[in-house]
């Protein structure tokens, strides 16, 4: 029987999508248990019920309309028990309930197992004997094993978003979608759909009207006679250094490029209404399934050399395709794993928010969206990117709630709600010229994060007292290679002369992580624990050097420079890094300038620079606090992950006692603590901040007069004390909870409402 089972599991794992692998399953079920019916139930979660979606044995005609409530039958209890519930005669037990409307025989045997998936009861999987069976343990532990794996496929299913269109019986009706709150604001426009170039896998359906049918296939036969000429290239490269039969190889692509049965398919898609890409991405699916499936190695082997094909007729497509269609409406930017370069390309003006599948707040997405004021929702993935092009889109970047195809009571509560939270603006542009003060006086000045030149004029028009993180990455990230010393110096001298006198604190370049260029890719198993900001900075000098020196160049006519290193775990890191600074000046100066040393500061983001804060605070001018990845790493919950990003949480007891062991011990130095991280620009968290003694804090512009309205309505020692409770407390949830009840008993209920 697990043999079987190993071979269920397989065809499951192939199936081309949720229904096929139901069908799989009941049926398979059905012949090798030898029973008399399989059923699977899906959890309506909406209605409180369990529906049936597929099954063999009982009335086809009952899919969709047998329905139980957790409360009802044996299904319902093994839904409520979140066990399974083996019964010889189902008939003697209190709980069953003999269902009739769809003229169903009686059952004796009972056996049901729950699809559990991330502790969430998705389902239940049922089978069924007419007269009296005891199921035995294997039984048990084979259906057991199909559910966990049916979890699975509906997990996959719900990303495709297959789930929600049958649960939700969407044509033409709205519907809504889930993700993790990546910005705040509200936002209505229309879908549009990116995808990362040359990645098959990411390419999303598209249909076509009949008059695009020829262009489609015209792009097509040019794509493929393309990489026909570029494969003839390479054999003739290649001519002088490999044997006859080897240059054979090559030919082999040749024949596949004219194999009718990978070129006439791709075609016969395109006819049926698929663009080129779409129906290339299918096509060779198709053909490396066929190819994995082969028993001989050789032939195996071959599916690599289909992908490599298919990536190369799509890089070709692509190349003819403008990747974006000039936008005119109000635009939402949704996609599988919405990039900062993506981002980077559509218009401002359009672009209202945006809806990614990956990521959550911390992403640098995410960051993007909060500087420039834009809702977005991350790690939405049940997302149907392939069905939401063009859509209406609601986007609620409070709740992390989307809304597709919203009816129109649902949008003139969100056009309320818009208005609403414009109110609120209104009233906190009047603290704009106010001073960040608290009631007794004690000033926090209040910077910004920034990076893009077009935060400058927002920024200062929000009265921020400076720039607290300048990310130089994000010039790096949209543009084609490293810029020069020139390009850069021009860069940070806007930059620097636009805040001047206000400070401007430039922190060197931090790439990695999640933050990969596209000229200088680095691949690794585990990014965000490998070659990262400082670490690749000192292996680069060269580009450390030419950054720092524009950097200090930039910084001649006003003096108003903080220079911060990324990412530092380990004194010797500071140690190298002065070392070059130092060249660096002493270069410029030798060259005639006349160049300020700068102010050197670190960002405290990796737990053992925390317990490392003697030896480093007698190094460096002033700390400011990462807290995003200092949150990653104490709690070791990668940022981006949505499967754990309920674990992210940047008052967790232990990120708080961490920052204020970073206060103390730099305040022993009299050196400066700020923090950087998104927590800085949340109220509760702010709030948190000020009690541990902070003495800046720098966000996104768009939660300035937010923290600023916080920072005016409490007195430093009523902070103090909440820290003081605070920290002896075992739960973030705890303590999120105190600093918002002390935020709404102040009058600041506004801040802390969803939606305000
Ligand atoms: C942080 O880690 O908190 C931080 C501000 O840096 P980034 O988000 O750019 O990694
Ligand atoms: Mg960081």
């Amino acid at each position: 029987m697990f043999d079987t089972l190993r071979n269920i599991i397989q065809d499951v794992n192939d199936a081309s999508g949720l229904t096929q692998a139901l069908n799989i399953i009941v049926q398979r079920t059905r012949q090798v248990m030898q029973v008399d019916a399989v059923s699977v139930y899906f959890r309506d979660h909406k209605n409180n019920q369990l529906v049936l979606m597929a099954t063999d044995g009982l009335n086809q005609e009952a899919i969709g309309k047998i329905k139980f409530k957790p409360d009802q039958g044996l299904v319902g209890l093994v839904l409520t028990q979140a066990e399974a519930v083996n019964l010889e005669d189902a008939h003697k037990h209190p709980n069953y309930r003999f269902v009739t409307e769809t003229g169903e025989v009686s059952f004796h045997g009972f056996l049901g197992v729950p699809i559990i998936q991330h502790r969430y009861i998705s389902g239940v999987l049922v089978v069924r004997q007419t007269r009296k069976r005891r199921f035995s343990a294997n039984d048990e532990t084979f259906l057991m094993t199909l559910a966990a794996q049916l979890a699975g496929a509906i997990s996959h299913a719900e990303k495709m978003g297959e789930m929600t269109r049958w649960l939700e019986d969407v044509d033409g009706r709205s519907f809504d979608l889930k993700g993790l709150s990546g910005s705040p604001g509200i936002a209505i426009g229309e879908a549009l759909v990116v995808f990362p170039p040359a990645n098959l896998d990411a390419v999303p359906d598209n249909s076509i009207s009949e008059d695009e049918i020829d262009e489609q296939l015209n792009a097509f036969s040019q794509a493929v006679a393309n990489v026909e000429g570029e494969f003839r290239m390479l054999s003739q490269r290649m001519e002088g250094s490999l044997s006859k039969e080897e240059l054979a190889l090559f030919d082999v692509f040749g024949l596949m490029l004219k194999s009718d049965s990978l070129i006439q398919a791709v075609i016969n898609r395109i006819q049926q209404g698929q663009w080129a890409q779409g129906a290339l991405r299918e096509t060779i699916s198709e053909h490396v399934k066929k190819f994995n499936a082969m028993d001989d190695a050789y032939l195996r082997e071959r599916a690599v050399d289909i992908k490599d094909l298919g990536r190369r007729i799509l890089m070709h497509l692509q190349k003819q395709q403008t990747r974006y269609q000039p936008v005119s409406n109000p635009t939402v930017l949704v996609g599988e794993e919405v990039s900062v370069s993506q981002f980077a390309e559509v218009p401002v003006e359009h672009l209202v928010a945006i809806v990614s599948t990956k990521g959550s707040a911390s992403s640098h997405v995410a960051i993007l969206a909060h500087a420039l004021g834009i809702p977005a929702v991350m790690g939405v993935d049940n997302l149907p990117v392939n069905h939401i092009k063009g859509q209406a889109l609601v986007v609620d970047g409070y709740s992390g709630m989307v809304y597709v195809k919203p009816t129109s009571a649902m949008m003139d509560e969100f056009q309320r709600l818009i208005r609403e939270e414009k109110s609120l603006d209104i009233r906190l542009n009047e603290l704009i010229d106010k001073p960040s003060e608290t009631l007794d006086g004690i000033r926090i000045p209040l910077h910004v994060n920034t990076g893009l030149l077009s935060d400058i004029t927002p920024s200062l028009k929000s009265g921020a007292e400076g720039v607290g993180l300048y990310r130089t990455e994000i010039p790096f990230l949209i543009r084609d290679g490293f810029p020069g010393e020139d390009e850069q110096t021009e860069i940070y001298r806007q930059v620097l002369q636009s805040f001047a006198p206000r400070p401007v604190t430039f922190r060197t370049l931090d790439i990695g992580g999640d933050k990969a260029l596209p000229y200088f890719p680095v691949v690794e198993d585990n990014p965000f624990l490998g070659w990262r900001g400082i670490r690749i900075m000192l292996d680069h000098p060269e580009i450390f050097l030419t950054q720092i020196r524009a950097i200090l160049k930039a910084n001649q006519y006003d003096n108003n420079l903080r220079l911060m290193l990324p990412m530092i775990s380990d004194v010797g890191e500071v140690d190298d890094a002065i070392v070059l600074i130092k060249k660096a000046h002493g270069e410029l100066i030798s060259e005639g300038n006349d160049i300020p040393y700068p102010l050197i500061g670190l960002m405290i983001e990796v737990p053992s620079a925390v317990y490392q804060m003697k030896s480093l605070a007698r190094r460096v001018d002033f700390f400011s606090v990462g807290s995003n990845d200092l949150t990653q790493y104490l709690l070791a919950v990668d940022r981006n992950n949505k499967q754990v990003a309920s674990l992210y949480n940047s008052l967790h007891p232990s990120v708080l006692n961490s920052i204020q062991h970073v206060i103390n011990v730099a305040h022993q130095y009299d050196k400066t603590v700020s923090v950087c991280g998104e927590m800085a620009g949340d109220p509760a968290s702010a709030l948190a901040l000020i009690g541990m003694g902070v003495d800046s804090l720098s966000m996104s512009v768009g939660s300035l007069l937010r923290v600023k309205w916080v920072i005016r309505s409490f007195s430093r020692k009523q902070a103090e004390q909440l820290a003081a409770q605070v920290l002896t407390m075992e739960k973030a949830r705890d303590i999120r909870s105190l600093f918002n009840q002390a935020l709404n008993e102040a009058g600041l209920g506004g801040l802390v409402k969803a939606g305000n």
